[in-house]
């Protein structure tokens, strides 16, 4: 059954590149190769905890070795605000007689341990390569514990070896379709509620968009999953419209939710103001659509054109500093376009932008900012190529992820996470500005004018 999913997530119809494709390319998957040498990144283990760990209220509970947990636990910072259970790490930590002997027995008493400590209104449970290779049969025991314990167990069946961490995203999403959404049926479900899809809630950016929502009376059911509650996303099919933010990973999810319940979805995003304008224009006119107050439009028309004045003042004065600054965007999906508008805005130069993990729909948007400039659209670039650049003076600051950090910071140059691990809200009109302030801050850092003063015992005398 595993297998069949995982054939059924290679060739997604939802998924833009898939559809670029020829039929017979289509057929072939979308599964890599990985280049010998390189590292292969996540597995799907991690992509699923990636994708399911935001949801706080519930047990994570890895059925595996502890080093698989180890591996995985907090490496994003995805906040809450409410509960903390989901910053706990859970593991049944199998031992080398649990290989020889099966650690099923002891996944279903981990599994009533912690729904008695700790009255969690669910329990996920990751199968890893360990208990998948000596055939434990997670899903028979979340359905034994289910029916037991009263408590809903939620078998993740995304072990490491089926793939990368995209496909494990993914299979979190079949998770989530097959024994969550649509179990609930809440009392207060309105004309205005929507889930958006593929949002992790990344240093509690989720804040500034909820407020946005809640000025224009669109309540949001749950994000998928960052600091969501069990509950909300067991009601997620009751929403009137799904935006989907990270369309790699959770556009099946979106699909299926369309076929099942009716719920549209679109692609958009929350990083740079005229993409959050456009994502509240979208979301405005898919409720209207399906029944809720046409007088939303003008509201959201209403609070775009404040918003957006408002936040072009407050960037002013950052003009002066930022006019002329090369910018290198090393990230990718959607950041890999959504943010250069602003930066322009800014009088700054995008001398390149990374579209390694893009989508042919996200390449065209980085394109058609730069101008059709493609040489700007790049790939990888090899460490060293990437050192010269800025030894040369090619890029003044670096916005990327934290891997590629060491590379800008050894060739003396300022870098800006705006990956997962940072620790600022960079989504929305207010989330654009605290971009604008953190690249500000980091050019005017005075450590890099000392750094780059040549040190005392290379001053001849
Ligand atoms: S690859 Fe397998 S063993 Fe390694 S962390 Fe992932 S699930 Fe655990």
């Amino acid at each position: 059954m595993l297998k069949k999913k995982i054939q059924d997530l290679m060739t997604e119809p939802g998924c833009a590149t898939n559809q670029a494709k020829s039929a017979s390319e289509r057929k072939k998957g979308c599964g890599k190769q990985l280049v010998p040498g390189a590292a292969a990144g996540g597995c799907a283990f991690d992509g699923a905890k990636i994708a399911l760990q935001p949801i706080t209220d519930v047990v994570h509970l890895v059925h595996g070795p502890i080093a698989c947990e180890g591996n995985s636990w907090d490496t994003r910072n995805t906040g809450t605000t409410g509960p903390e259970l989901y910053r706990r790490g859970f593991t049944t930590d199998l031992s080398n007689m649990d290989i020889i002997n099966g650690g099923e027995k002891k996944l279903y008493k981990a599994i009533r341990r912690v729904i008695d400590k700790h009255h969690p209104p669910a329990v996920f449970v990751y199968q890893t390569c360990v208990s998948a290779l000596i055939g434990d049969d997670i899903v028979a025991v979340c359905r034994a514990a289910t029916e037991r314990m009263g408590t809903p167990v939620i078998p993740v069946e995304a072990p490491g070896f089926v793939g990368s961490k995209n496909l494990g995203n993914r299979l979190a999403g079949e998770a989530l379709i097959d024994y969550v959404i649509g179990t609930r049926e809440p009392t207060d479900a309105g004309p205005t509620d929507i889930n958006i899809l593929g949002e992790y809630n990344v240093a509690g950016e989720m804040d500034l968009v909820r407020d946005l929502l809640a000025r224009l009376g669109i309540r949001l059911r749950t994000a998928i999953t960052g600091d969501a509650r069990y509950n909300d996303v067991a009601a997620a099919h009751t929403a009137r419209a799904n935006m989907v933010v990270c369309s790699q990973a959770l556009v099946t999810l979106a699909r299926k939710m369309k076929e099942r319940w009716g719920i549209p979805f679109f692609e958009g995003s929350f990083y740079g103001i005229s993409d959050t304008s456009e994502a509240l224009r979208a979301i405005a006119g898919m409720l209207v659509e399906r029944g809720a107050d046409a007088a939303l439009l003008t509201r959201t028309e209403t609070l775009i054109a404040e918003e957006e004045a408002k936040t072009w003042a407050a960037m002013e004065p950052y003009k002066a500093r930022l006019a002329g600054k090369r910018v290198l965007l090393y990230t990718g999906g959607v950041k890999s376009w959504s943010v250069i508008h602003a930066l322009q805005e800014m009088g700054m130069e995008v001398v390149g932008t990374s579209v390694r993990k893009s989508t042919e729909a996200d390449k065209e948007k980085a394109l058609d900012r730069l101008g059709g400039d493609e040489d700007k659209l790049v790939d990888a670039i090899a460490p060293k190529d990437m050192y010269q650049m800025f030894k040369d003076g090619r890029a003044d600051i670096m916005l990327s992820g934290g891997r590629s950090q060491f590379v800008a910071l050894k060739a003396k140059t300022p870098w800006l996470d705006i990956n997962q691990e940072r620790h600022h809200q960079y989504a929305g009109y207010d989330g654009m500005l605290e971009l604008v302030r953190q690249i500000d801050l980091a050019l005017s850092n005075p450590i890099w004018s000392q750094i780059r003063k040549p040190a005392p015992w290379e001053i001849e005398e």
